[in-house]
């Protein structure tokens, strides 16, 4: 299986954009609002830690996310921002040891999610096009993620991202286009497709972007070069599917879809535990 996301010269952006718990200072546990209706069992306050975070900020319940009913930390995934945002304000300390910073840390934290999100959609992108032009923007829009991250945690305050993502979804989208009009002229990008049932169907280069795709039937279709950016796949069944060479899917969608052991995904995305045990 090809690796996208390391078969380039953006290949040790992989591990960089993975998350890492153990070099986290238990972020996202403490700094996001977790709510009833994005599989939580109850709504929790923005900045406030989770009763099941632990001293060593780690997971009290990790073995037992599934039976206690937290879907929604299963499915979450931070892009690597949780482990870049510790180490940036490793100066300023944590949330805990100096809870004067912590909002400064939280909101480091939050901008660098966004920045690593987009990081991930852009080393993608710079692998899939054949366009000498686009390759040379994404190079550039890397380097600006880049410099922007590192100047934080001083530069927090500041941190207005509109301008840089709507020039890296101008990039995505040229993208999005040049994958689907060479792989297929149909477009499904932004439709509702709630629970539809593509059993075997062929949606090769159909483009997804954006789309509700929650709880549709994806077993045994063919997805080729199928853009899934943005698409919200909760609880899709992906059973016994190949997705191995799908575009623009991220750990957080696999998570939250339903496979098995026999799915197969792009090399860059690990099989969810809950999918084999
Ligand atoms: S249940 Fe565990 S993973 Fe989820 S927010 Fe609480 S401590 Fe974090």
């Amino acid at each position: 299986m090809t690796n996208k996301k390391t078969n380039n010269k953006y290949a040790d952006y992989a591990e960089k954009l993975k998350i890492d718990c153990k070099n986290f200072s238990g972020l996202c546990c403490v700094s996001l609002y977790c709510a009833k209706t994005d599989g939580f069992p109850a709504n929790k306050a923005a900045g406030t830690p989770c009763a099941y975070l632990d001293s060593d900020y780690g997971c009290n319940i990790h073995s037992k996310l599934s039976e206690k009913n937290y879907k929604g930390c299963i499915a979450y995934d931070c892009f690597g921002a949780g482990q870049r945002a510790t180490k940036l304000c490793l100066s300023k300390g944590t949330w805990k040891t100096n809870p004067k910073q912590a909002d400064m840390i939280f909101d480091t934290f939050m901008i660098v999610f966004q920045l690593h999100q987009m990081l991930w959609y852009l080393v993608e992108a710079f692998q899939l096009t054949t366009d000498n032009h686009l390759k040379l923007s994404i190079d550039k829009l890397i380097k600006e993620n880049e410099q922007m991250s590192d100047l934080f945690p001083d530069n927090c305050p500041n941190t207005d991202l509109s301008e840089y993502r709507l020039k890296v979804n101008t990039v995505l989208k040229q993208i999005s286009n040049e994958i689907s009009t060479s792989a297929s002229a149909d477009k499904h990008s932004g439709m509702m497709y709630l629970g539809k049932n593509f059993k075997k169907a062929n949606l090769d280069g159909k483009d997804f972007t954006m789309s509700l795709l929650i709880a549709a039937n994806f077993t045994g279709c063919s997805l080729k070069k199928t853009n899934f950016l943005g698409a919200d796949i909760r609880d899709a069944n992906v059973q016994d599917t190949d997705l191995s060479e799908s575009i623009f899917l991220t750990q957080m969608q696999i998570n939250s879809a339903n496979g098995n052991k026999n799915t197969k995904l792009p090399g860059y995305l690990n099989i969810p535990i809950s999918w084999i045990s």
